[in-house]
């Protein structure tokens, strides 16, 4: 069985899916730390993503491998697990450009599509329900409000001993929403078919029960 969960950055998509999956029994499968992972690299490589050429070779570059030891899923880089690198605010903002470039989604296709055909999965991302899975047997669209996300985000990075500022956290989550919204390919949105979670005023606990129930009448 797939599920597929899609939604804005900060609506909590990957707590709430690791959660989920622990009660299922289902592989989570997190494809924005895919998308991270060749961020980091082209980072690194100081790689002009607007040269054709330059971004073709780093990514014919680039081997993921995706691990999962105790139900975790570990992100490595040839043979360096990047999974704690790949979480910075810089990288999700480079994997916020990247992401929108055909050769980079093309690259995490058949990687996404393999790792559902082998497995129960909740898979968490933006066009998941759109175009990964298309046949899920449940689609969530799961979303919050842009202040709620901040307000999320903030304490998290307070939580970590950071001095982060709300005003620029709020601006950040604006502008990756437009950026993911709006691209040409894979944009994201919500599928028809999708079940739509508003979790502004509800707890994990009451989104992970939401989607635990419905994932069970379609058992
Ligand atoms: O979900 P996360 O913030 O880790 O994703 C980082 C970036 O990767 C997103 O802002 C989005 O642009 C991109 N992404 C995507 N498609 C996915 C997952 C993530 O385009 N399925």
């Amino acid at each position: 069985m797939n599920i597929a969960i899609d939604g804005p950055a900060g609506a909590g998509k990957s707590t709430i899916a690791r959660l989920a999956a622990n009660r299922l029994g289902f592989v989570y499968v997190d494809t924005g730390a895919m998308y991270r992972a060749i961020a980091l690299y082209l980072l690194d490589a100081k790689t002009d993503i607007e040269d054709e050429q330059a971004l073709k070779n780093a990514l014919s570059n680039i081997h993921i491998n995706i691990v999962y030891e105790s139900n975790v899923q570990h992100v490595f880089l040839d043979l360096q697990d990047v999974s704690t690198e790949i979480r910075s605010e810089k990288v999700g903002n480079m994997a916020s450009k990247s992401s929108a470039l055909a050769p980079v989604r093309e690259k995490l296709l058949d990687l996404q599509r393999d790792i559902a055909a082998k497995n129960d999965v909740i898979m968490d991302g933006r066009d998941i329900g759109t175009n990964i899975l298309p046949n899920a047997e449940l689609k969530i669209y799961l979303t919050a409000s842009v202040d709620v996300r901040a307000k999320r985000r903030y304490d998290e990075l307070i939580l970590h001993g950071e001095k982060p500022d709300l005003e620029d956290i709020k601006k950040g989550i604006e502008t990756r929403d437009y950026q993911d919204m709006n691209r040409d390919i894979a944009p994201l949105k919500q599928a028809d078919d999708a079940v739509l979670i508003d979790s502004s005023d509800m707890t994990i606990t009451e989104v992970v029960d939401t989607i635990v129930k419905l994932a069970e009448e379609k058992k």
